[in-house]
């Protein structure tokens, strides 16, 4: 056994129902240039840019984090393209490919990816996710506030660099339920893979309501009317922590992110930590550990700061809980509701 296998096998984080964590969520900053209806409050009150972590803090994190399993690094946001200096972090993460890292990743809505998408391919990234609810311009504005034109330029840069890319479409009952269709049709043609995702209550203000959720039996059965649908058998990528139930329209994949009616949280295998350094161990957790203080002590390199870090980790990964409907039963026993949580989706990154 090499050193590098010694130390993963030794440290790596584990959570109490034997989930190992090899994925992790970094949101670089929880502002964006979109106010998806879905996602972002009314009236946002962004984290202060000197809150922030820097780029070199959030690196020596990945570092540590890298030595202890981790092998899957997704750079989110709120707009990750809206800071400053990501496509050198995606540059310097790739020092980590050495220590075990394999995949480095970014979502994205896109509006800024035209400009980008060389300089990303160059910098080593390895693949996008890209959120696009809607193929109907007037719709698109009221749903993100912003035009589509430019997301759909950012995705054919994105392809022409040869970035592997994924879309991501939120379906919200009423509002661009309409869209099935013209998206299943559009990512046929394009040969680009989609995944629907039900919408969470993860939503800025709160205002999420089961009546809103397209679930992805009404999805299927919508999809059926004009295509051929099949399934992938045994949905076999479940087993891979993949969040996305996989079928076939027509013989082109298309996945399901089905949170609300098909929690994937039993194989759940990531972590995530908001730009100002706190770390939550589930997308639904009441409570996140600020790690602020224990992350910018990391940049003096001494191996009692890793100790206490580690420790802190440990502690606090191992209760994760099953997942989000063993979350909503915690919340309803302790007589608290959702509104009580301070974190949602632009802070969160997804
Ligand atoms: N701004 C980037 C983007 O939109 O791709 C990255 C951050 S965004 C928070 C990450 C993902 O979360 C997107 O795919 C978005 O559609 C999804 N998302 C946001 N709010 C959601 C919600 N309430 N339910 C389900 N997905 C949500
Ligand atoms: Fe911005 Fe992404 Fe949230 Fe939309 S989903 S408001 S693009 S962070």
């Amino acid at each position: 056994m090499n050193m590098m296998t010694e130390l993963k096998t030794e440290a790596q984080f584990v959570d109490q129902f034997g989930r190992s964590k090899r994925k992790l969520r970094i949101s670089v900053t929880d502002r964006c240039n979109f106010k998806c209806v879905y996602c972002m409050p009314e009236h946002p009150e962004w984290m202060k840019k000197h809150d922030l972590l820097s780029f070199e803090e959030l690196y020596q994190f990945c570092d540590f984090m890298v030595r202890r399993g981790i092998e899957s690094i997704r750079i989110t946001g709120g707009e990750p393209l809206m800071r400053q200096g990501v496509v050198h972090f995606v540059e310097q993460l790739q020092d980590l490919k050495k220590l075990g890292l394999k995949r480095i990743s970014m979502t994205t809505n896109a509006h800024y990816l035209k400009q980008y998408a060389t300089a990303l391919k160059q910098a080593g990234l390895d693949d996008l996710n890209i959120s696009l609810d809607s193929l109907d311009a007037d719709q698109f504005k009221q749903l993100t506030q912003k035009d589509l034109a430019p997301v759909l330029d950012g995705i054919r840069a994105a392809q022409d660099v040869g970035l592997p890319i994924k879309i991501n479409s939120v379906l919200m009952n009423g509002i661009n339920d309409d869209q099935i269709l013209p998206l299943a049709r559009w990512s046929v043609k394009q040969k680009i893979s989609l995944r629907f995702i039900e919408f969470m209550p993860l939503d800025g203000d709160r205002k999420w309501s089961s009546e809103h959720v397209v679930s992805e039996q009404q999805i299927l059965d919508i999809l059926a009317t004009e295509f051929e649908v099949s399934s992938q058998a045994n949905h076999s990528n479940q087993s891979n922590s993949d969040p996305a139930r996989q079928y076939f329209i027509d013989g082109h994949p298309i996945g399901m992110i089905s949170t609300i009616t098909h929690s994937f949280c039993g194989t759940c295998d990531r972590v995530r930590l908001t730009a100002q350094g706190e770390f939550y161990n589930c997308l639904f957790a009441p409570k996140g550990l600020n790690l602020k203080a224990e992350i910018k002590a990391l940049t003096s390199a001494t191996p009692l700061n890793e100790v206490s870090l580690h420790s802190a980790l440990l502690n606090y990964i191992w209760h994760k809980e099953h997942g989000f409907h063993a979350i909503e039963q915690l919340l309803k026993k302790q007589n608290m509701d959702k509104s009580s949580r301070k974190i949602s989706m632009h802070m969160i990154g997804g």
